[in-house]
């Protein structure tokens, strides 16, 4: 079954005990954080009791590859393919009444953010972090909408700092910064995981992330407009907060805790005037703890998607790729191919490269290598490549700047051929085994 609502998902992640809800009274100032942490990868949480607050807050609801294999329908091996055709296949959002909108069930038009149950996250954050909300905006000159996930920092009841990397909302704020105009956006909290996912696509300009829920669904999103903004919310959030992108304002927002594990600096950012907050009647607050492999995750799976599409257009026998976790899910990919071609590991770097700007470290493997095992990566970079003809590096493009070791965002990529060259002579790199160890079973020879 698709889940379709934050509720849902949770209801199948407690039929399967992955959902523990936490009695125990927890602070928002790092307790919650640390909970949420200490569970990620093995426990979704629902925190009942929250010090100050009256609203409960979930974290870690997608922190396998399991779990989104489940929300997607797939098995695990199948969920980068899985997404990729969603976003090759858009579905259809389906524009609903109020009345017909839980999230329309309380309308409150002085937005106070002190009313929510808010964390700080990590140790020097500037303070108290919206992390999983999802920001619908759209483009000034075409009217297509765009979905993204910021870091948004409470400033005052109703203001939030944001973080907007040089992505399709930056075009969109810089559009109309330019004529002196605010930006209207709204954010939605207490999502379902494929909702979540599909705001995380690498998609070309253009194009409306919420219909590769509609795809992922297999039946419409539903949406519902605005009360203050000109824009279209999913219908079945929890809590939407809607309001205006300033022109010409900028606010110090940071540090926070990000990612890389690092923290992202304090520097003037944009800010947000809130309008409007709508919610379900008895709202249910999401938060995800940075750099969790909830958060890896999440941007892993659809970045794993659209860089498998685009490096299928240039080298078409790819059969795998993996933003590993090491490398924080974002910055180095492991690309597997059943080379047919010398120079495809190559032109399947390149293509890696052009992706996202994130990708700095790419290893290209034959498709004998286990992606998802560092140990047989590891191994194939071991004896699989020479640097000097195998490793090629290109100086000062633009990388991400959440990478402390980048230059303000100018960074150095590095490609790795760490694949068999296609006229070594039969035998020299034939992988030893054993015949019959795939069907020994150890117990049967132990006691
Ligand atoms: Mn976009």
């Amino acid at each position: 079954m698709v889940c379709t609502s934050l509720r849902q998902w949770l209801a199948v992640l407690e039929a399967r005990g992955v959902l523990k809800h936490v009695q125990r009274e927890v602070d928002l100032h790092f307790e919650l954080a640390a909970v949420g942490k200490k569970a990620d990868g093995r426990y979704a949480l629902q925190f009942e009791k929250i010090r100050g607050a009256s609203i409960p807050v979930v974290t870690g609801i997608a922190g396998t590859r399991e779990l989104l294999g489940l929300a997607l329908g797939v098995p695990r091996e199948q969920i980068v393919e899985h997404f990729a055709r969603a976003q090759a296949n858009p579905g259809d959002c389906l524009l609903v009444e109020a009345g017909a909108a839980p999230v329309k069930e309380k309308i409150i038009h002085n937005v106070d953010l002190g009313s929510l149950p808010i964390p700080v996250h990590h140790e020097k954050d500037g303070g108290p972090y919206i992390t999983a909300g999802v920001l619908v905006a759209k483009d000034p000159l075409t009217g297509v909408r765009n979905l993204s996930i910021h870091r948004l920092q409470v400033l005052s009841p109703n203001r939030l700092g944001i973080l907007i990397l040089p992505r399709h909302l930056s075009h969109f704020f810089r559009a109309t910064e330019e004529e002196g105009r605010p930006l209207e956006v709204a954010i939605a909290i207490g999502l379902d995981p494929l909702l979540l996912l599909a705001s995380q696509a690498i998609t070309p300009p253009g194009y409306d992330e919420y219909t590769i829920a509609g795809a992922l669904y297999g039946q419409p999103l539903e949406l519902v407009k605005g009360e203050t903004v000109d824009l279209e919310v999913p219908a079945q959030a929890e809590i939407v907060l809607e309001g205006r992108l300033l022109p010409a304002v900028r606010e110090v927002e940071g540090p926070f805790g990000e990612y890389p594990k690092y923290y992202g600096p304090a520097s003037p950012k944009p800010v947000i005037e809130l309008t409007a907050m709508t919610s379900r009647r008895d709202p249910i607050y999401q938060t995800i703890v940075p750099a969790t492999m909830e958060h890896l995750l999440l941007g892993a799976i659809p970045r794993e998607g659209g860089l498998l599409q685009l490096i299928k257009n240039t080298v078409p026998n790819t059969c795998g790729v993996h933003l590993t976790p090491g490398g924080t899910c974002r910055y180095d990919a492991v690309i597997a191919i059943d080379k047919q071609n010398e120079g495809e590991a190559k032109n399947a770097i390149f293509a890696a490269f052009s992706s996202s700007q994130e990708i700095k470290h790419v290893v290209v493997v034959d498709r004998d290598v286990d992606i998802f095992n560092p140990h047989e990566v590891e191994w194939a970079i071991a004896t699989r490549c020479q640097a000097g003809r195998d490793v090629f590096i290109v100086e000062r493009a633009l990388g991400n700047k959440l990478d402390p070791s980048s230059d303000n965002g100018l960074s150095d990529k590095m490609g790795i051929d760490a694949t068999v060259p296609l006229d070594a002579e039969p035998g020299r790199f034939e992988r030893i085994r054993i015949p019959g160890e795939e069907r020994i079973k150890l117990e049967d020879y132990l006691g």
